[in-house]
C-alpha cells in the first residue's frame, strides 16, 4: 500500500490527505477541478508550515510530506500516471447520496479492479455505495474525524457485501495512519454521529428556544459535562450544512422524529451561514 487517491479536497479530504503524507503515502488529492485542489494543497501548506513553527515536525520532513501530495481533478484521476498503482481511493465530497452514488460508480469504471474504494461519510449506507459499483466487496466506509491531523479516531464501517479482506485491510491502513479504528455497523450515523449528532441539534433547539445565548449555552456545555468545546462551535466546526445533511439521513432512515432537524439550523444552511468555513454559524470567525 503506497499511493492513495483522496477525493474532495475539503476540509476533511485536505486533512486526510495531509495525515497520509505524513505517513510516507503519496497521495493524490482531487477535487471537482484543478483549480480547487490547488488551493486545498496550499491551505494543506499552510497548515504544516504552522507545525514547523511549534516544532512538531522538522522542515525537511515538511518538504517531503507536501512533495508527497499531487493536486488533481476527478476527471483527470483516471489518466494520471499513478492511476494503476493506487491501493486505495477515499472519497470525501459533500454529504449527499446521489452525489457520492455517481462519484462511486465513476471511479468504479476508472480505477484498477483491485483498489479499494472508501468512504468517509458520516451517514450514508455504505451498502448503498457499493451498490453502484462492480466491487461492492471492495467499499469500505473510513469515518475520519474532524480535525483529521489532531483526531485519533476512524470508523470503520462494513456494508453487506464488504469482504473480510477488505475490512483486513483497511484497518491495516488505519493503523499505518496513525489512527485507532472500531468497526461500526451499517446504521445512519454510524456510532459517533449516531449519538454526537443528536446532542448538536439539541444546542440548537435549545438557542431557538432562548434558553440561554448561543455563548453561554457552549460554556455550559463545556464546563459542565467537560467537553473540550460546546456544542454550537463544534457544529460550526464541522459545518451547519453536513450537520443538517447528517440530520436528515438520521430522521429519514431511522423515521423517528426525535431525529427532526432544527428548523432554526434549516435557516443558518440556507442563508449560507454554514459555520467556520463561511466565517460565520452560531458564531463568527
Ligand atoms: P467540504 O464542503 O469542506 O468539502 C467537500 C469538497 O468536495 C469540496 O472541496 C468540493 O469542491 C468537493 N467536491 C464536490 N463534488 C466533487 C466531485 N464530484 N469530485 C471531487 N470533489 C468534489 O466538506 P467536508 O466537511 O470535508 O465533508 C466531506 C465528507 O466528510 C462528507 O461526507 C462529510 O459528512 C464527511 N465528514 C465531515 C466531517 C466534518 O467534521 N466536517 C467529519 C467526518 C466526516
Amino acid at each position: 500500500m503506497k499511493i492513495l487517491a483522496v477525493i474532495g479536497a475539503g476540509q476533511m479530504g485536505q486533512g486526510i490527505a495531509q495525515v497520509a503524507a505524513r505517513a510516507g503515502f503519496q497521495v493524490l488529492l482531487a477535487d471537482a477541478d484543478l483549480t480547487l485542489a490547488t488551493s486545498a494543497k496550499r491551505v494543506i501548506e499552510r497548515a504544516v508550515a504552522r507545525q514547523v513553527e511549534r516544532e512538531k515536525i522538522g522542515a525537511d520532513e515538511a518538504r517531503a510530506l507536501l512533495d508527497r501530495i499531487e493536486p488533481s481533478d476527478t476527471a483527470r484521476l483516471a489518466g494520471d500516471r499513478l492511476a494503476g498503482e493506487i491501493d486505495f481511493a477515499i472519497e470525501a465530497i459533500p454529504e449527499r447520496l446521489a452525489l457520492k452514488q455517481q462519484l462511486f460508480a465513476q471511479l468504479d469504471a476508472s480505477l484498477p479492479a483491485r483498489t479499494v474504494l472508501a468512504s468517509n461519510t458520516s451517514s450514508v449506507s455504505i451498502t448503498a455505495l457499493g451498490s453502484v459499483t462492480k466491487r461492492p466487496d471492495r467499499v469500505i466506509g473510513m469515518h475520519f474525524m474532524n480535525p483529521v491531523p489532531v483526531m485519533e479516531l476512524v470508523e470503520i464501517v462494513r456494508g453487506l457485501a464488504t469482504s473480510d479482506a477488505t475490512l483486513v485491510q483497511t484497518r491495516a491502513l488505519a493503523e499505518l495512519l496513525g489512527k485507532r479504528s472500531v468497526l461500526a455497523s451499517d446504521s445512519p450515523g454510524f456510532i459517533v454521529n449516531r449519538i454526537l449528532v443528536p446532542m448538536l441539534n439539541e444546542a440548537v433547539f435549545a438557542l431557538e428556544s432562548a434558553l440561554g445565548t448561543a455563548e453561554d449555552i457552549d460554556l455550559a456545555m463545556k464546563l459542565g459535562t467537560h467537553q473540550p468545546m460546546g456544542p454550537l462551535a463544534l457544529a460550526d466546526l464541522i459545518g451547519l450544512d453536513t450537520v443538517l445533511a447528517i440530520c436528515e439521513s438520521l430522521h429519514r432512515e431511522l423515521g423517528d422524529d426525535k431525529y427532526r432537524p432544527a428548523p432554526l439550523l434549516r435557516r443558518y444552511v440556507a442563508a449560507g451561514w454554514l459555520g467556520k468555513k463561511t466565517g460565520r454559524g452560531f458564531h463568527s470567525y
